[in-house]
């Protein structure tokens, strides 16, 4: 190809190669980077985490082929509802992370409810099984507007909320703001 071999190891090197998001380590700079912009701007900033559901199942039923053609088609189905200007991540094996810059917590709810649909809607259809695959996902949203907030603390928090997803059911979308409701509910009564 007419590509550079350094152009290819720096994309190699910033690139999840199963999945063809950015990885972690390339994320976690960026991310920063996209926080502090925000809260410099005065602008609102939304992040998500996403962690499939009883993905492990899909390994132990159908075995580790299948589990990687799940994990490419729930990249592709990111990718494909979301801005440029977001950043999606594969964090972890079956985890993964968005970045929404200027989007507020309705809005960063609202897509992260849209992401949930689109992969509950539609079964996944994978060469190694020929079977339809039910896969569903949850996810933690944690938004931020004008604050000094670091990028850490942003990504701990959607990752409580996503933590809060599973234990209330799964195939769900939870807002840390509902946890700080709940928590203030509690503590007023
Ligand atoms: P939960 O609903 O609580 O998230 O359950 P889970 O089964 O999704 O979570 P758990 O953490 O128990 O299992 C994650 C599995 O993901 C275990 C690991 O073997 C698998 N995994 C991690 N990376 C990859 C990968 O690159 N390919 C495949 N096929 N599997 C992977
Ligand atoms: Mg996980
Ligand atoms: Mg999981």
């Amino acid at each position: 190809g007419l590509r550079s071999s350094y152009e290819k190891s720096m994309e190699m090197a910033t690139t999840d190669g199963l999945t063809g998001l950015h990885n972690r380590s390339y994320a976690t700079s960026h991310i920063e980077n996209l926080v502090a912009r925000a809260n410099k701007d005065g602008k609102p900033i939304s992040v998500m985490m996403l962690d499939i559901d009883f993905f492990k199942k899909v390994n132990d039923t159908y075995g580790h082929a299948a589990g990687d053609e799940v994990l490419r088609e729930f990249a592709d189905r990111l990718r494909a509802q979301l801005r440029g200007i977001d950043l999606a991540v594969r964090y972890g094996g079956e985890e993964f992370v968005v970045v929404m810059p200027d989007t507020d917590e309705a809005t960063g709810n609202l897509v992260a409810e849209r992401l949930r649909l689109g992969m509950a809607e539609k079964s996944f259809d994978l060469d190694s099984t020929k079977k339809p695959l039910a896969v569903t996902v949850s996810i933690g949203v944690a938004s931020s507007h004008g604050t000094d907030e670091s990028a850490a603390s942003m990504l701990e928090r959607a990752d409580k909320a996503m933590y809060e997803a599973k234990n209330s059911g799964r195939n769900k979308v939870v807002s840390d703001d509902v946890i700080g409701e709940q928590a203030d509910n509690k503590a007023a009564s």
